[in-house]
C-alpha cells in the first residue's frame, strides 16, 4: 500500500485542518529535517517516525530518518540511562559515560548532519551535539521518555548535552525542567490510516484471534506493551486475578521486542512465573509484531489496560481510545493527558485499583461504552498525526525567530 498524503485525511480530520497544514508549510518554504533515534522498530517513537517522515516529505519538507548503530554493550547503557532517567535508583561509573560518549562519537563520524532541522529522539544519541557547536543548522532534543524524576548522577551528566541544543520538546508539562534553552510540548499522535489504527473487518479481527488460539467465550482485557518493568505486566497479571474473582474474564499479554531493548526476555519469564499455568492468562511475544494484528487484537478487546508505573505517553492508550475501547491508564507521565477520568477512561495508582477497574468496566457496559466515545473524540482532537505535523511546521518557524513571542505570518 502507497503511504497516505495529506488530502487522504481530509475525511477524518476535515477539510479546515488540511487547509490549516497547508497554508503553514507554505510559510515554511522548501526546508529539510533530519531524524535520528536508536531502533527502526519497537516502540513508540520508531512507531511514530515510520508516519510522520513520509507526510513531512508529502508536504515538501525534505525529510530523513537516521538510526544510529550500536551492540549490546551500548544498548545496555543505554537502556540503564531509560530506566534512571524514569526514575530508578543507579549508580554510573564514570566509565559507563565514557563508553556512551564513544558510541555517540563513532555514529557522528559516520553520518552527516547537513539539514536545516536536526531532531534528535531520546537519550540513545543525545551526546551527538557535542561535535557540533559550531553549527549553522538548529538542532532539537526530542524527550520521549518520563522525566519527572530523573536520576540526579545521570541527569547532571547529559544536561550539559541537552542545554546545548536549540530547544528541548518533551511530552508533558510536567516532564519540563530547568533549562537554559526554549522548551515545547509535542503530544505524540497517531495516524488514523495506518494499519495499525485503520478500520478492520470483523472476520479479520476473529481469524487473528483464532491464528493465536485466543476463545472469545468471555470478555478480554488486554495490555500491548513491550515487556518492560515500568509498563507493569506482572502488576496487570495481579490485578487481572483479583477481579477475576468476581468477573470472569481473559487476559491477553501482548508484547514486541524493540531492537534496542535487551531486557525484554527477562521481564517475560517473572510474568509468566507470575501467570503460572492459567489458561485464561495469554501472552504472545513478537519480535517484530504486525501492525494489522495488534489492530485486530485492540478491537477484539473489552478493556485495554495500561498500567504504567512510569510513562512517556503511552501511544497504545491513544490507540484504544481512537478504537472507542474503554482503557484503564495508571495514572502517571502522559496517562492523564489522554484518560480523563471518568470521561475518557480510568486512571489507576496500584493493583488493586486495576483490578476494581476491571470489574466496574465490564459490570457497567453503558458506561464503558460511553468513555469510549468520548475518548475516541479525544484523540481526534488532540492526538492525531495531523497535530503533530502542525507542530513540527510551527517549530521550523519558531526556531527561525528566536526572539519572538508572538509570529505574524502574512
Ligand atoms: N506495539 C506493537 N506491538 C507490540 C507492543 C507494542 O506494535 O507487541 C506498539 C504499540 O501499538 C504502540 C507502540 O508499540 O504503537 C508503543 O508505544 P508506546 O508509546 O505505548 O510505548 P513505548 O514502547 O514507546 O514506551
Amino acid at each position: 500500500m502507497t503511504a497516505p498524503t495529506l488530502f487522504d485525511y481530509k475525511e477524518v480530520v476535515g477539510p479546515d485542518i488540511i487547509e490549516e497544514l497547508t497554508i503553514l508549510a507554505s510559510h515554511v518554504g522548501n526546508r529539510s529535517i533530519k531524524m535520528v533515534n536508536s531502533t527502526a522498530v519497537g516502540g513508540g517513537v520508531a512507531e511514530m517516525l515510520h508516519r510522520i517522515v513520509p507526510l513531512l516529505n508529502d508536504m515538501g519538507i525534505q525529510t530523513k530518518w537516521d538510526v544510529i548503530k550500536g551492540d549490546d554493550e551500548f544498548f545496555e547503557i543505554t537502556k540503564t540511562f531509560h530506566n534512571a532517567l524514569q526514575g530508578k535508583e543507579e549508580y554510573f561509573h564514570e566509565d559507563v559515560f565514557k563508553t556512551y560518549l564513544a558510541y555517540n562519537e563513532k555514529n557522528n563520524d559516520e553520518m552527516d548532519f547537513d539539514e536545516d532541522l536536526i531532531v534528535i529522539h531520546d537519550p540513545q544519541p543525545a551526546a551527538l551535539i557535542h561535535w557540533h557547536q559550531n553549527r549553522k543548522n538548529r538542532w532539537v532534543w526530542r524527550c520521549h521518555i518520563d522525566m519527572s524524576q530523573p536520576n540526579p548522577q545521570l541527569w547532571s551528566f547529559l544536561k550539559p548535552y541537552v542545554e546545548k541544543y536549540d530547544a528541548a520538546i518533551f511530552s508533558s508539562a510536567l516532564f519540563s525542567t530547568e533549562l537554559s534553552i526554549p522548551q515545547y510540548r509535542f503530544y505524540p499522535a497517531i495516524d488514523p490510516l495506518a494499519d495499525k489504527n485503520r478500520e478492520l473487518d470483523a472476520s479479520y479481527v476473529d481469524s487473528v484471534l483464532a491464528k493465536y488460539g485466543i476463545p472469545r467465550d468471555k470478555p478480554i482485557v488486554t495490555q500491548i506493551s513491550r515487556y518492560d518493568p515500568w509498563k507493569d505486566p506482572v502488576g496487570v497479571v495481579q490485578a487481572f486475578k483479583m477481579a477475576r474473582k468476581y468477573v470472569d474474564c481473559r487476559l491477553l499479554l501482548v508484547g514486541d521486542k524493540a531492537a534496542d531493548d535487551p531486557e525484554a526476555e527477562k521481564i517475560l519469564e517473572k510474568v509468566k512465573a507470575e501467570a503460572g499455568d492459567d489458561p485464561d492468562i495469554h501472552i504472545l511475544l513478537f519480535s517484530p509484531s504486525i501492525a494489522t494484528e495488534i489492530n485486530a487484537f485492540q478491537r477484539a478487546s473489552d478493556i485495554v489496560l495500561q498500567k504504567s508505573l512510569r510513562e512517556g505517553f503511552a501511544l497504545t492508550v491513544s490507540e484504544a481510545l481512537w478504537k472507542g475501547r474503554p482503557v484503564i491508564g495508571g495514572a502517571v507521565g502522559g496517562i492523564p493527558a489522554q484518560i480523563i477520568d471518568g470521561y475518557t477512561g480510568l486512571l489507576v495508582h496500584s493493583v488493586e485499583g486495576a483490578s476494581l477497574g476491571i470489574r466496574a468496566l465490564l459490570t457497567q457496559p453503558d458506561f464503558s461504552k460511553k468513555l469510549g466515545e468520548n475518548g475516541h473524540q479525544r484523540v481526534k482532537d488532540e492526538f492525531l498525526i495531523t497535530k503533530n505535523l502542525k507542530r513540527y511546521l510551527l517549530l521550523l518557524l519558531a526556531l527561525d525567530r528566536p526572539q519572538e513571542q508572538t509570529i505574524f505570518l502574512n
